[in-house]
């Protein structure tokens, strides 16, 4: 007895005491609709439009599996090797996904992780060519890593964030103890196609491979515009030994 009070059930009650409080305090309200008690209501959830099917990342066209077609990348279009498929769920440009994620990112709202998971979960769902789902064991989650500085400032890393909302819902592992940036690196929605990818080159490091020997990888991000991101962080993958890296992310800038 004594100092041992709060057991888990004890936290646990706090937490739904505080939740409780901090809801009275500040109401929540729909991002799109207003309608009081949550950020996204269901009926809103379920109007948000989804891609009707996966395709390749570099020539848009359609790939039933996720795979990049055979005849990308392009020629002379260097760097573009390592990513295996591309699962996307969603357009970054439907006004309501932006609100969203911008709302996510930028206003810190961690509880948006939960709906922006579950729209790349009703994809999956919707296409089930897609692998995943078939031997979930194969394969490990690798959230694209933030810099330390800017993990301060989000106080989050959105990118995990949506990754822990995802491992119950495909029954993948996630590890965070993989992947990690070598250097901080300018955000990449203020450069243009060009820079990107020079803003990227050796950004990743990777450290304990072995512990995820044999899997394939999925990389996960909020948002890809040109994959510039998500090529570097495969390509380090790939140099160490990786044999498979897929990218998954919410929206398609
Ligand atoms: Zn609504
Ligand atoms: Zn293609």
């Amino acid at each position: 007895m004594g100092r041992t009070f709060l057991n888990n059930e004890g936290l646990r009650k706090l937490v739904r005491i505080r939740e409780k409080v901090l809801d009275f305090f500040y109401p929540k309200f729909c991002l799109v609709c207003d309608k009081e008690g949550v950020y996204l209501c269901p009926e809103c959830f379920s109007k948000i439009k989804t891609f009707p099917a996966p395709f390749c990342p570099y020539c848009q066209s359609r790939s039933f599996d996720g795979k990049v077609c055979k005849n990308c990348p392009p020629a002379g279009e260097a760097g573009r090797k390592s990513i295996y498929g591309f699962i996307t769920a969603t357009s970054y440009k439907e006004k309501d996904v932006r609100k969203l994620i911008d709302t996510f990112k930028y206003s810190f709202i961690k509880e948006l992780a939960n709906p922006l998971a579950f729209l790349i979960f009703k994809f999956l769902k919707e296409n089930p060519e897609i692998e995943f789902f078939k031997n979930p064991l194969d394969f490990v989650i690798l959230p694209i890593p933030l810099h330390s500085r800017r993990l301060r400032w989000r106080g989050f890393n959105q990118a995990e964030e949506i990754g822990k909302e995802l491992v119950p819902l495909l029954k993948i592992p996630m590890k965070t103890n993989i992947l990690f940036r070598r250097r901080y690196t300018e955000p990449q929605v203020e450069l243009g196609i060009k820079e990107r990818k020079e803003n990227v080159k050796e950004a990743f490091k990777v450290s304990s491979l072995e512990k995820i020997k044999n899997k394939k990888i999925i990389l996960l991000d909020d948002v890809a515009t040109t994959l510039s991101t998500l090529e570097e962080a495969a390509k380090v993958l790939k140099k160490s030994g990786v044999k498979r890296v897929w990218a998954l992310t919410v929206a398609k800038g």
